[in-house]
């Protein structure tokens, strides 16, 4: 038989554990050393409504809308990458279910059909940008929405809006060569310290337009292709990247730990494959909170 008073103490500590754990604070805030968030990224591209089209890389603009609206119905908030970096930095909580929604190579489908989806719902999105097809696309009349990419103007006006952030994707380094360069990756054989440089003159250069066009200081590099080579790090980090996104499918277990932010994975979102379905391959449908 079990003494009355410690029945009682055990009773009180019992809840007052109750107290604790129903009374914290829902949004999370970093716990040294301990995954403390689980955050899914989507990655987006290009955005058609001709269904001939659709492939990997380009998908129905109904078929984001309604990626939106499964995890806006599942409980999922977007964040941006400011959000992340202010809580990593310990100034701020992230929602109880974050997500991320990016989309890569600044395609004026996203100023077309995102934007207006995205401003419905109210949520935010991180666009990265190459800076050369911006600069094309401000210089040429030509425009035709299954190709063009946005221009600076219209990228100011993205960026004004507050609801969609700017982010680096190179100012020329999104290509193929034949000399084996492969997006922001060293090409084999090249000596370090070119490598770097050639690296930082690039994103500089985007960095600076960035600026000057829409105000917008990037924190974030993203690795054109994914391709990614560990020479980039020191130099991404002297420029002031506090964060890279990479192509690696995985969902990202966060513990604060600033550095884990340059290892950034992301789930591509190809035609034929809804978030719900991302997200079930995952393991993520059903859970209850992005909190481990
Ligand atoms: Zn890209």
């Amino acid at each position: 038989m079990t003494h009355p008073a410690r029945t009682r103490r055990g009773a009180v500590t019992l809840a007052a554990l109750l107290a604790v754990f129903l009374l914290r604070p829902a949004p999370t805030t970093p716990v040294e050393g301990t995954p403390a968030v689980r955050l899914p990224i989507l990655m987006y591209h290009h955005l058609l409504k001709d269904a001939s089209r659709h492939n990997p890389y380009t998908i129905a603009p109904a078929d984001f809308a309604a990626d939106l609206d499964w995890l806006l119905s599942e409980g999922y908030q977007p964040i941006t990458m400011a959000e992340l970096l202010r809580w990593s930095r310990g100034e701020g909580s992230l929602p109880l279910k974050p997500v991320m929604i990016t989309f890569d190579d600044g395609y004026e489908s996203f100023y077309e059909y995102a934007w207006p989806i995205l401003r419905e719902r109210n949520c935010p999105a991180v666009f990265s940008v190459i800076g050369r097809e911006a600069d094309r696309y401000t210089e040429q009349e030509d425009h035709h929405i299954s190709y063009s990419h946005c221009s600076w103007p219209q990228l100011q006006e993205l960026a004004a809006s507050g609801l969609v952030e700017l982010q680096n994707h190179s100012y020329d380094l999104h290509t193929y060569e034949q000399s084996g360069q492969q997006g922001a990756k060293r090409v084999a054989g090249e000596p370090v310290e070119r490598y770097q440089g050639r690296l930082e003159e690039d994103v500089g250069r985007m960095q600076r337009l960035l600026r000057d066009w829409c105000g917008a200081e990037a924190t974030t590099f993203t690795y054109p292709f994914g391709s990614i080579s560990p020479e980039a790090l020191p130099v991404l980090q002297e420029m002031g990247f506090s964060a890279a996104l990479t192509c690696r499918g995985q969902v990202n277990l966060l513990t604060g730990d600033p550095a884990e932010l340059y290892t950034l994975g992301r789930f591509n979102r190809p035609a034929g494959k809804t978030a719900r379905q991302i997200f079930e391959e995952a393991g993520l449908a059903g859970e209850e909170s992005g909190v481990k």
